[in-house]
């Protein structure tokens, strides 16, 4: 069962069907967000007048090329590289890119959409993107990842620029990926130009706290929606899935804040720790030697690796979905809420399908949507990028009090404009609502283009 879209919007959203046919997580995203923003038209009929949704819905530029690459054989691969420059309404398209076999157009295009009401939530001045390719990085050498990533850059670079749009990592595009792709634009334009890309090693231009930020902003973030709730993180059981940059910082942050995180996950399976996942074990597995959780439970006596198992199983307080989409369907949301959870925040982009979103809201435990729980990512590209414009670096300490201060914005203002338009507590509608007015009025104030 489908919530209701205002009869308004109905229209647009049949519309966005037929124009953008086999392309179901970008339905979803668009849909999702017009279920939200039906009261908003009433409070301002400009933006229907000017059919702002339906500008909203069409990006800007998509960019799709060929990707050629030879692996260490000698043999060559094709792979398609997407760029989709969805709304540069407050400033340049500002997201990811993300290597992984399971990338075509739909799968940018969501991305890029969610973007732009997540941009506007840190209140920085970023527009929305989304780019990345289908290649499947998993298995592959140092020297063909370097290959791939320039043979990308090589057409990439002609439509980025620090003014332009500034791309960063996602799944599958981690610092050393943004080295080679920045290594090769720097080459190709003869332009140190350090605002081009953000995620870069600090040694060359890059902010402390961004690979940590995703995942240290959805912590701060659930500990804002738990105070809202006269509640803690103290003590708090909690369930991380996947391996990869959100989740290893959204472990270490809730280990820092007195939580116990007891299982995570990758493509291959979970592993459980009762004890409580070490980190420093897990960091040398995944960043360093690059291999499967698996691995960790091999050298970890107390910890058992479920091959193929599904993680929402494990009882738990806290769950931070934090791998890919859809990875949370209705059926493990209510075995999570049957096991007391708590609080569901995420830190992956729309890993909750809209049955378990709905199961959610109807509880009323603490739900935080990845559009605003996990936008300390993009926000810290964002000080990459004044750092980068003032040739100047921050410290650990303040840099991290930057990104404490813009999640505690950023709840505040979802949980303002929910309670506002007459959703107390739904921070779904608060982070669509006020994410959208920010756009919208920006959009208004630059005419018709
Ligand atoms: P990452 O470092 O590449 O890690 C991704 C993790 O998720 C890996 O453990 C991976 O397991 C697992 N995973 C990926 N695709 C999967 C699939 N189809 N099925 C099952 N597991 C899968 O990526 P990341 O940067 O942590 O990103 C994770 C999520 O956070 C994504 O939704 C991303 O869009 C979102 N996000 C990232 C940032 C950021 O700053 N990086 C910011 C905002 C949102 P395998 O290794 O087995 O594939």
């Amino acid at each position: 069962m489908m919530s209701q879209i205002d009869e308004k919007l109905e229209p647009i959203y049949r519309e966005v069907l037929q124009r953008n046919p086999g392309e179901g997580e970008f339905h979803q995203a668009v849909r999702e967000v017009l279920e939200s923003i039906g009261p908003v038209l009433a409070k301002y009929p400009e933006f229907a007048e000017k059919k702002i949704i339906e500008r909203l819905c069409e990006p800007e530029r998509q960019i799709i090329f060929r990707v050629p690459w030879q692996d260490d054989q000698g043999c060559v691969h094709i792979h398609r590289g997407f760029r989709v420059e969805f709304n540069s309404a407050l400033g340049p398209y500002k997201g990811g890119l993300r290597f992984h076999p399971s990338v075509y157009l739909g799968i940018i295009k969501f991305l890029g959409f969610e973007q732009i009401f997540k941009n506007a939530l840190t209140g920085m001045p970023i527009g929305g993107a989304k780019g990345g390719s289908d290649f499947d990085p998993k298995g592959r050498s140092g020297d063909e990842i370097m290959r791939f990533c320039q043979s990308f850059m090589t057409e990439l670079y002609r439509h980025i620029g620090e003014y332009t749009d500034v791309p960063a990592g996602d799944v599958g595009v981690g610092t050393r990926e943004i080295g080679y792709l920045f290594g090769q634009y720097k080459r190709i334009t003869n332009r140190y130009e350090s605002g081009v890309l953000t995620g870069k090693g600090v040694d060359w231009g890059g902010s402390l706290v961004r690979p940590e930020a995703t995942g240290y902003g959805a912590v701060f973030f659930l500990r804002e929606m738990l105070k809202a709730g006269n509640d803690s993180l103290d003590g708090k059981t909690c369930v991380v899935s996947g391996s990869g940059n959100v989740a290893i910082y959204t472990m270490e942050k809730l280990h820092e804040l007195g939580a116990k995180v007891v299982a995570c996950s990758d493509s291959s399976g979970y592993v459980h720790d009762a004890a409580g996942i070490d980190l420093t074990l897990l960091k040398q597995i995944k960043e360093v030697e690059r291999r499967r959780v698996s691995d960790y439970a091999q050298q970890r006596e107390q910890a058992r690796f479920v091959p193929r198992g599904n993680i929402w199983t494990i009882p738990c307080q806290v769950a931070m979905p934090s791998a890919t989409q859809n990875e949370l369907t209705g059926k493990d949301a209510a075995t999570l809420l049957r096991n007391g959870c708590v609080a569901v925040v995420e830190g992956a982009n729309m890993p909750t399908t809209p049955e378990g979103v709905r199961a959610f809201l109807e509880s009323g435990i603490a739900y935080g949507p990845g559009k605003a729980a996990n936008a300390g990512g993009v926000a810290t590209s964002a000080l990459e990028m004044q750092q980068n414009a003032s040739r100047d670096a921050w410290t650990f300490e303040h840099t991290e009090a930057r990104l404490a201060e813009i999640m505690q914005r950023i709840h505040a203002l979802v949980q303002e404009t929910a309670e506002q338009f007459g959703a107390p507590g739904n921070y779904v509608a608060g982070a669509n609502i006020a994410g959208f007015i920010r756009v919208a009025k920006a959009m208004v104030a630059l005419g018709l283009i």
